[in-house]
């Protein structure tokens, strides 16, 4: 196993994991990027947005409702947050399993990249 999120996952390597079912694990960002930056990583192998179809989207859906849960949990709903999926190497994204950012708890810039 290559992938350093499926480590995390199967607990090979250490991280701050918040949260953890079946389907999703949340830990904190080793660079983080704001005060709170957790990344909501689905336990499966998926690479990318790319490789998401119809079948996933549910799955997506559920992503996007943890993520606002867990955000209630870091006290940023109020104050506001952002979630990104980087996708591919111009979209920025580094690690090859898919993984949404929330970050929050200061005001974030409008820049993009
Ligand atoms: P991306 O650029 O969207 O692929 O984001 C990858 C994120 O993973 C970056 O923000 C990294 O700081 C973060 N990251 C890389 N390795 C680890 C790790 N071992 N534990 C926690 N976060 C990590």
């Amino acid at each position: 196993m290559e992938c350093i999120f499926c480590k995390i996952i199967a607990g090979e390597i250490p991280s701050d994991t918040i949260y953890k079912d079946e389907e999703f694990i949340a830990f904190r960002d080793i660079q983080p990027q704001a005060p709170v930056h957790v990344l909501i990583v689905p336990v499966n192998h998926i690479v990318s947005v790319n490789d998401l179809g119809e079948k996933d989207a549910s799955m997506i859906g559920r992503l996007i409702l943890l993520a606002k849960r867990i955000a209630e949990q870091e006290h940023i709903a109020e104050s506001g947050y952002r979630l990104v999926i980087n996708c591919g190497s111009e979209g920025g994204q580094v690690v090859p399993h898919l993984h949404l950012h929330l970050m929050g708890g200061i005001r974030l810039n409008d820049r993009m990249g």
